[in-house]
């Protein structure tokens, strides 16, 4: 009751309205074809970094968006030597964060154009990204002052091109709202929305030593987490990767150093035969393909029971047909780009060979040009069929008999990974069964399985899937602080 939400989510557009959808076309436009330019911004402003690198939009390789210099390494030793927790009131904490959210929101125009361009967000993504930072920014500076326990130092926060402002933001707000000076680094893909965060947060009185920017690839973070200086680190993105920053962290942070990771996840959905097939169809479109399946929530692998298949598999495959891919910036696009080349590549390779082995049952035309993926399902026996996750539009799809579904639940949680899991049944037993039996974060019953809403559904999950606490969720700000450790339930 303590942290108990004391506002409404930041509203957003409606884009089935016109009028909200007018404003949000004309906020946009003037960002159709500017270019931007991210740089290291250091306590002493902005620095000039390495050579440039550019900025390509996902979805068509002629539009330059802007250029990136990344720190150096010599500038990221600066960064940390300047470095210095922010000495304010909680509550003036707060109130900067808060003016910074209300920056955010009426800056949308040219973070909306950066999503669609830097990121490849459609509009209903990029909406729901800026929403999410801004009730980040509420959220945890409404709860600074509950906080009693000092802050940590300095903390590293390494976030992922998936929500490059929501997590971007979430991370930055909850280490500075606990008082803790800042390093940021963004994913590579996405430094120019991170840039113009940076900047709207110093504008909105973030002292510039309490809140630094290094962009630049893993070499950066890897800098970061070698550093003694540094006192934790948050950061979002592959299980593989936050193995190596846990290494790093071992080698070279004093011991007790916090590592608040939100990694990968393999996520099932169950669909039984009492489940209301269009509403199923509905939620599966969505938990898989909605941000070209580039979520850790995102759907992987739907069982569906075996008496409603074929029904089932017709009205999915039927909706699929209707899907729209193509360019972000349209308010049409259900699904955009892979978010490079490299990832594109990997999908196409993946679903290739699983089209060489008989098992690719459903796919859509792709665009000529651009990192398209078209959405794809692949047939599969169960969730042991997949080796890793797949970071894209790619669903597998397996069969199960309800004397089955105790194998199905044991075969979800042999995966290691514990994330998000869907259920669509109508039968409360099973819902209490599944419920009781899987060890996911978070578990969602007769709807789609993303977009947790900061405040009302705290984020994160279990196993490979993270450390905890949950973000968005009364537990997450002490973890930044010196409090002892959470429990790992939180
Ligand atoms: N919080 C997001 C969701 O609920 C996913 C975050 C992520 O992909 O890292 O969909």
């Amino acid at each position: 009751e303590l942290f108990a939400p004391t506002r409404a989510n930041a509203r957003g557009w409606d884009l089935a309205d016109a009028r909200d959808r007018a404003e949000y076309e004309a906020a946009r436009a003037p960002f159709r074809t500017a270019t931007f330019t991210a740089r290291p911004i250091l306590a002493d402003g902005p620095a000039p970094g390495g050579d440039p690198v550019a900025i390509v939009n996902p979805a068509d390789p002629s539009d330059t968006v802007g250029s990136v210099h990344p720190a150096t390494r010599s500038e990221v030793d600066r960064a940390v030597s300047a470095a210095r927790p922010w000495d304010a009131p909680a509550s003036e904490r707060a109130a900067t964060l808060a003016r910074a959210a209300a920056l955010y929101e009426s800056e949308a125009g040219r973070l909306c154009a950066l999503f669609a361009r830097e990121a490849g967000k459609t509009p209903l993504d990029a909406i729901g990204d800026l929403r999410e930072a801004v009730d980040f920014l509420h959220y945890y500076g409404a709860q600074a002052s509950a906080v009693t326990t000092p802050p940590r130092g300095v903390f590293a926060c390494i976030s992922p091109w998936n929500f490059p402002l929501a997590i971007f933001t979430g991370q930055v707000a909850a280490a500075l709202a606990t008082g803790n000076a800042v390093l940021a680094k963004p994913a590579d893909q996405t430094p120019l929305i991170a840039h113009a965060a940076v900047e709207i947060l110093h504008r909105a009185g973030v002292p510039r030593d309490a809140l630094q920017l290094l962009p630049g690839d893993g070499a950066v973070g890897a800098w970061l987490t070698a550093d003694a200086r540094v006192d934790g680190v948050a950061f979002t993105g592959s299980t593989a990767t936050a193995r190596k920053i846990q290494g790093a962290m071992a080698r070279h942070l004093a011991p007790g150093a916090p590592l608040i990771a939100e990694t990968g996840g393999l996520n099932a959905m169950i669909v039984d035969s009492t489940a209301l097939p269009e509403q199923a169809v509905r939620d599966v479109l969505a938990s898989a393909f909605q941000s070209a399946g580039q979520r850790c929530s995102a759907l992987r692998c739907l069982y569906v029971q075996q008496d409603v298949f074929e029904n089932f598999r017709a009205m999915l495959f039927g909706a699929m047909d209707e899907l729209r891919l193509g360019d972000p910036w349209d308010i049409a696009t259900d699904v955009g780009p892979a978010i490079d080349a490299s990832a594109a590549e990997a999908l196409r390779a993946y679903i290739d060979a699983a089209r060489a082995r008989g098992a690719v049952l459903k796919e859509l035309p792709a665009p000529t040009q651009g990192h398209f993926v078209p959405p794809t399902v692949i047939s599969v026996p169960g969730i042991a069929a997949l080796e890793r996750e797949v970071f894209g539009p790619v669903l597998h799809i397996a069969t199960f008999r309800a004397r089955d579904l105790p194998r199905v639940l044991e075969e979800i949680n042999a995966t290691g990974y514990g994330l998000t899991f869907g259920l669509h049944s109508r039968i409360d037993d099973r819902v209490h069964q599944v419920a009781a039996a899987l060890r996911v974060g978070n578990l969602y019953v007769n709807r789609n399985q993303i977009g947790a809403v900061v405040g009302s559904q705290p984020f994160g999950g279990e196993g490979l899937s993270g450390t905890g606490p949950k973000a968005g969720g009364p537990h997450y700000l002490a973890r930044f602080t010196t409090a002892p450790a959470a429990r790992a339930d939180d």
